[in-house]
């Protein structure tokens, strides 16, 4: 069993890049338990992000933010304006999700799921199959350029662009119909203004990705910024274990020692750990905002605590501040992100399921309260305006209950198209009783009735009251 690391280790601040600024890290790939379980996370990740965009039932895409008909589809359901709550429920309780795991697990999200990593990942690997292992094209980056190393970084480039593009794409493929897309894109008809998003994204994803990586967690990322609040010192953290690892020593040096009996820690000093580095850092300079604890350290030095036959562990997942006694796992601070979670997925669940599929809005003409007719008639004018956020209600049928012989004028078939447009109604009867009357406006498909309240006015003692 390991001691957990010296309760001194600093916390650079994140204005400190260790040197970072200006350096080109070449990131040396690296195999582990930590490395399976990024690509078990990411696979399923990368085919929902590809695959999902695809996937329709009877025409209907599974997800697809519709701006210009002001509604989101998902799996199935409608959400529109009228919905804003339940999305803003949803963020909450991913945000509150978000809080109450970095507070077991630090920045696990940064490290194993965020789509700036897994990206990352990806242009790093193709980077690898182009140009070679780290340690030969930072030795070449010092040689002048030959042909087959432009050749072999063209490539690079090209196949980062074609990620990019393929990126931008489905990106785009969730806030307009896919199929719609890539065939306006074959057949070389899409719109300027569509081109000219799809140039700015795959640009924007080669960027962000292939050419400025690290500095995007460093420096744009708001995350990176406050998670540090989130956390306290029973949250785990990348961490090396200084106690057991210093002084570190190489090989050549511990060979030396032995000699002496001087005391050597179990860290080998070969600096894997550091080229593994996607942001480039020394975990054994201490916890630092760049560390995005996606855990490539871990798996590197376990190889070379096993090549050296020493316990693996000397850099692993482990809290900040040593602690001697036993700490409860449940503390105030993570009992009220599970709480606050709790509530936020409660109360979504519950406004999900009792999501309306229809909303109507019923509007009295107000210029004129009633008007009676020369056969015998009294009216109301009405403006009815229905929108269906159902996919499977498409049109239905208005009818009007109240005293006898009430009667609707204006079309029986509602046709929900979600327009925006108000139709206009009239409920007559004859020889109506003085007064405001209720009745009840009826709109039905055929398993479903939706009943709204209204009055017919029938004399203007209405405005004497
Ligand atoms: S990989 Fe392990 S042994 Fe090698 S330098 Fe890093 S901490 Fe030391
Ligand atoms: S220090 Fe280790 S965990 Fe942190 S970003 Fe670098 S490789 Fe990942």
């Amino acid at each position: 069993m390991h001691k957990p690391p010296s309760a001194t280790i600093p916390l650079h601040p994140i204005t400190d890049t260790n040197g970072l600024e200006g350096r080109k890290i070449h990131v040396r790939l690296t195999e582990g338990r930590f490395q399976h379980l990024r690509r078990l996370i990411s696979w399923p990740l990368l085919a929902a992000f590809f695959g999902l965009v695809w996937m329709q039932t009877n025409g209907t895409s599974w997800l697809l933010f519709d701006f210009p008909e002001r509604r989101i589809l998902l799996f199935g359901a409608h959400f529109s304006w009228y919905d804003l709550h339940i999305l803003t429920g949803l963020m909450i309780t991913a945000a509150s999700l978000l809080f109450f795991v970095s507070m077991i697990w630090g920045r696990v999200w940064c490290g194993f799921a965020c789509p700036q990593t897994i990206w990352t990942w990806i242009f790093i690997r193709i980077e690898h199959w182009t140009e070679g292992r780290a340690a030969l094209r930072q030795r070449q980056e010092k040689m002048p350029l030959s042909g087959a190393r432009l050749a072999r970084r063209l490539l690079k480039h090209t196949l980062w662009l074609a990620v990019a593009l393929i990126t931008a794409v489905t990106f785009t493929g969730y806030f307009m119909p896919i199929r719609d897309l890539v065939t306006q894109l074959a057949n070389a008809n899409a719109p300027a203004t569509l081109v000219g998003w799809l140039v700015c994204m795959t640009l924007l994803t080669y960027i962000n990705t292939g050419l400025v990586r690290e500095k995007i967690c460093l420096h744009a990322c708001p995350y990176s910024r406050f998670q540090a609040v989130m956390m306290d010192d029973q949250s785990l953290k990348v961490s090396y274990d200084s106690e057991r690892g210093e002084p570190r020593g190489s090989m050549k040096l511990r060979n030396s020692v032995q000699q002496t009996k001087a005391a050597v820690g179990d860290c080998v000093d070969c600096n894997i750990c550091v080229q593994v580095c996607p942001t480039g850092i020394d975990i054994r300079d201490g916890l630092q905002a760049a560390c995005i604890d996606c855990a490539a350290c871990i798996d590197a030095c376990d190889q070379v605590m096993l090549k050296t036959q020493r316990p693996t562990g000397l850099i692993r997942f482990a809290a900040a501040q040593e602690q001697p006694q036993p700490q409860r796992f449940w503390r105030p601070r993570l009992l009220g992100y599970f709480a606050v979670t709790l509530i936020a997925f409660s109360s979504t669940g519950y406004a999900l399921v009792n999501k309306k599929d229809l909303v109507v809005e019923i509007r009295r003409d107000r210029a004129s309260l009633y008007r009676e007719f020369s056969d015998g008639l009294l009216c109301n004018f009405y403006q009815i305006k229905a929108d269906s956020f159902d996919p499977g209600l498409t049109q239905i049928n208005v009818s009007v209950s109240g005293p006898e012989g009430l009667v609707l004028q204006g079309p029986e078939t509602f046709l929900l198209d979600n327009s925006g447009e108000w139709t206009a109604y009239r409920v007559c009867l004859t020889d109506p009783a003085a007064g405001v009357l209720p009745i009840t406006f009826n709109f039905s498909d055929q398993s479903r009735i939706w009943s709204r309240s209204s009055s017919l006015i029938t004399s203007t003692s209405y405005q004497q009251r």
